[in-house]
């Protein structure tokens, strides 16, 4: 049974307690307060339950979708619990790729090196050997399912690990085709993807198995508190639902499956350097999950790691998400010279200079990364926001921004010939340089030395800079197309800590006992992320955490 009510109650969330007036925030000016999710209380068990499950689950991404079906497959009476009127979280408007590998040793190998040492080895070759289950799994899931395949030929012209590290080509995506007749926008009217993305499919699926399997799911019901003994043992936890808070016990287990903390800005200013970092695609993930674990004493990592790119801002600066820039083929570094997708524009800081490889080998990933350098001398983030430059030539060629959301409330969508976004002022254009310095606040002088320059690499065939592979280069000419960029978060990766079994564990190593953590939240990608490594990992985490939720003796 879903419950609805009519109206959006955000549990400690205000949309956008920072709203930076100027284009170039300052961490001189003294930040407004910020708020936090304030769903970090526990409470303690008084012998009072409203109703009862084996398993409590809080979040109905991929994450919470797996677990619950494996909790369920072993016979588990469980409930899932999402915060926000929509199901899905961030999964569903993810690309639903998910990683698969041919080989597990292979695959420990580069994610051990992907890790630097932040996650330990046996919670890595959980995650391994997972993805050489991966497909086999995902197969098993879709083949009750009318028209529904899988298909691992790899989408996107990608193959292999990201990055250069031992065991690369191991590596392949695994994604689930639905039939002609599946219709997205009936389905999830609040999701907003490219048509050819997986995590409407993927989810769609793992909606038809957790009815089957009478998994009760309820939206707009934030999981508020956990309940648990005076010796640190849980016992339940409060939900918000439709008729007030409830206690409800959890005789198993409670997995905290909560996403991450994208949509926290006081998460966000407190765990990274630079500011603001935009959210790109979901609200609900304020970091809930993560004060729920810390309340009981849970220790966390990797909370400086997130996913994203460079982004766009919408003109209405209530609108709650980034607009982020086309996302373009990923490369592997062994393979830079058979790039050839042009990208038709670079990126300048606020002096006018270009700073980075616009297209590193994973843009959606990597390409903030170098935007949160902090000038000494002036105490400013020279690079947030920066400028994008392309040209008319630019516009004409593909659309410049890519929208993916989640959201009952919020939508854009970017046209295909960038007109409306010139037309709303996300993007502007200039018929000269001296115009382009104008409207920018740009030096003319360094602007068209940056641009000549490029220009002339352009027609060398190499980025002498910044090593960007010369199948991306492309010559910028007048009428020059441009707009400000920040960095954007797509999804986090910190979170509290969890072993091997997906137990939550305390700052002294040890298990909370019956408290399970499913998905991004606590991520094992504590360096480099891996494409598609999120969802393979949702797969992984939520079989291991809902088994073990689902065996546990009751209490
Ligand atoms: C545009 C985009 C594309 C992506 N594409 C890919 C891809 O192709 N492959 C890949 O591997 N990864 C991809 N990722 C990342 C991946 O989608 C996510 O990491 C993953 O889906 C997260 O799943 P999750 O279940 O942990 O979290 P989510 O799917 O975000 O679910 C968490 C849910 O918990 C809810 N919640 C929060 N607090 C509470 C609370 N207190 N009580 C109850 N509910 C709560 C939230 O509202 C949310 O619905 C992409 C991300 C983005 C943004």
């Amino acid at each position: 049974m879903r419950a609805r009510r009519p109206v959006i109650k955000m549990t400690g969330h205000e949309l956008h307690p920072w709203r930076p007036e100027g284009s170039i925030p300052s961490p001189t000016h003294p930040l407004p307060l910020l708020k936090d999710s304030n769903v970090n209380h526990v409470e303690l068990d008084n012998g009072h339950f409203d109703e009862s499950f084996d398993v409590v689950i809080a979040g109905y991404g991929f994450g919470g979708g797996f677990a619950a079906i494996e909790a369920a497959r072993h016979g588990a009476k469980v409930l899932i619990c999402e915060k926000m009127p929509q199901p899905g979280g961030v999964s569903i408007c993810s690309g639903g790729g998910v990683r698969c590998a041919t080989n597990a040793e292979d695959a420990f190998s580069y994610l051990k090196a992907t890790n630097a040492g932040t996650t330990p080895d046996d919670v890595l070759r959980v995650l391994a050997d997972g993805m050489a289950k991966a497909e086999t799994y995902v197969k098993e899931l879709v083949a009750p399912i009318d028209g529904v395949s899988v298909n691992s030929t790899e989408f996107s012209g990608k193959h292999g690990g990201n990055y250069d590290f031992p065991g690369w080509p191991t590596f392949y995506t695994t994604q689930v085709d639905v039939p002609a007749s599946f219709d997205r926008t009936k389905l999830y009217p609040s999701v907003r993807n490219r048509p050819s993305s997986g995590g409407p499919g993927l989810f769609w699926v793992i909606e038809q198995h957790l009815e089957k399997l009478k998994v009760e799911i309820r939206l707009q019901t934030p999981v508020i508190s956990l309940i648990r003994t005076p010796d640190n043992e849980l016992r339940g936890a409060v939900i918000d639902g439709p008729s007030g808070p409830r206690r409800v016990a959890a005789k198993r287990a409670v997995i905290l499956a909560c996403g991450g903390f994208e949509a926290n800005d006081a998460m966000k200013a407190q765990y990274w350097e630079g500011k603001p970092v935009l959210t790109a695609s979901c609200r609900g993930n304020t970091g809930d999950g993560i004060r729920l674990a810390q309340a009981l004493g849970a220790d966390l990592w990797h909370m400086w790691h997130f996913h994203g790119c460079y982004a766009f801002k919408h003109p209405d600066r209530d609108f709650p998400f980034a607009l982020r820039v086309k996302r373009l083929p990923d490369w592997n570094p062994t393979r830079k010279n058979d790039v050839k997708v042009p990208m038709v524009w670079i990126v300048v800081d606020q002096h006018g200079k270009r700073y980075m490889n616009e297209s590193p080998p994973y843009c959606q990933d990597m390409s903030h990364r170098p935007m949160h350098f902090m000038d000494s001398e002036t105490m400013r983030y020279p690079r947030i926001p920066s400028w994008l430059i392309s040209d008319e030539r630019g516009r004409r060629t593909y659309q410049l921004g890519d929208v993916r959301t989640n959201d009952a409330e919020y939508h854009y969508d970017w046209s295909a010939d960038n007109q409306k976004e010139l037309d709303l002022g996300i993007l502007q254009r200039a018929e000269t340089i001296e115009e382009l310095a104008t409207s920018t606040g740009l030096d003319r002088e360094v602007v068209a030395a940056t641009i000549a320059r490029w220009n002339a690499q352009c027609d060398h065939g190499e980025d002498a800079d910044f090593g960007r592979p010369p199948g991306t280069m492309v010559r910028l000419e007048p009428p020059f197309i441009f707009g400000q960029v920040w960095p954007a978060v797509s999804n986090t990766q910190g979170g509290p800590v969890h072993n091997s079994r997906q137990q939550i564990v305390d700052a002294g190593g040890n298990p909370i006992r019956r408290l399970y953590a499913a998905g991004e939240l606590g991520s094992s990608f504590g360096h480099l992320y891996l494409s598609g490594g999120n969802i393979a990992e949702c797969v992984v985490t939520g079989w291991v955490a809902g088994r073990e939720a689902a065996t546990i003796p009751a209490w």
